[in-house]
């Protein structure tokens, strides 16, 4: 079975916003809630800019889910980390243990009412039958369900931020810093995230520099 996971690539990233537009989109997000946000670091240093697009990882031991003190959260045989609003009691706690700051709350409540906690689904809904209205109305297209990706990673324009099967994507992106090494290039070989969610070192690098020239 698949485990499903984001990676990010800061070498690719043009801070277009695409992904997430994509994801605004597709999912119909509520009015003050980015699901999915681009974080750009030494903005406008010529040479040093980077930017990476982020939302929840999906993390495998996740702190949302040890926190919660209803136990909204559950986890799906892909491996996406999901959560019922039905179950939700706006506590936030979430939003404090979460390392990348996916969980998040409508802001169109009055007196600092926090409404039901919404963060990334990896565009495959919540617990109504799959492709339902209701599904739809309180998480967004699942388009897990009919076999597809979500439309964050399908439309990137420069193909930075890919989302699938993680040791498809590892692979991908471990063949993209061993070209780039090869190069000459930055080999952009860190993966933002990588290691605070699945507990590893950022295991998509590769292990050595390969001859100069060489394909893969
Ligand atoms: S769509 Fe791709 S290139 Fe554009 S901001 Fe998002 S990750 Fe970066
Ligand atoms: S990124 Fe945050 S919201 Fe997503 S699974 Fe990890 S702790 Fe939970």
């Amino acid at each position: 079975m698949a485990r499903m996971k984001f990676i990010c690539d800061a070498e690719r990233c043009i801070e277009c916003n695409g992904c997430v537009t994509a994801c605004k989109n597709e999912n119909e997000v509520p009015w003050g809630v980015n699901r999915r946000r681009v974080v750009t670091i030494n903005d406008g240093v010529v040479g040093a800019e980077k930017s990476i697009s982020v939302a929840c990882m999906h993390c495998a031991d996740a702190p949302c889910m040890a926190v919660c003190p209803v136990d909204c959260f559950y986890r799906t045989d892909e491996g996406v980390v999901l959560h019922n609003k039905d179950t939700c009691i706006g506590c936030g706690y979430c939003s404090y243990a979460c390392p990348f700051g996916a969980p998040q709350f409508p802001s169109s409540g009055v007196f600092g009412l926090r409404g039901k906690m919404d963060k990334c689904t990896f565009c495959s809904g919540g617990p109504e039958k799959n492709g339902s209205v209701a599904e739809f109305e309180k998480y967004g297209r699942n388009r897990l369900a009919e076999g597809k990706l979500p439309l964050c990673a399908e439309l990137c324009s420069t193909k930075a931020l890919i989302g699938g099967d993680g040791d498809v994507i590892a692979d991908v992106f471990r063949t993209r810093v061993v070209k780039r090494m090869a190069a000459g290039k930055n080999a952009g070989a860190d993966v933002f995230g990588w290691a605070t969610a699945y507990g590893k070192p950022n295991t998509p690098a590769p292990a050595a520099k390969p001859a100069a020239g060489g394909k893969s």
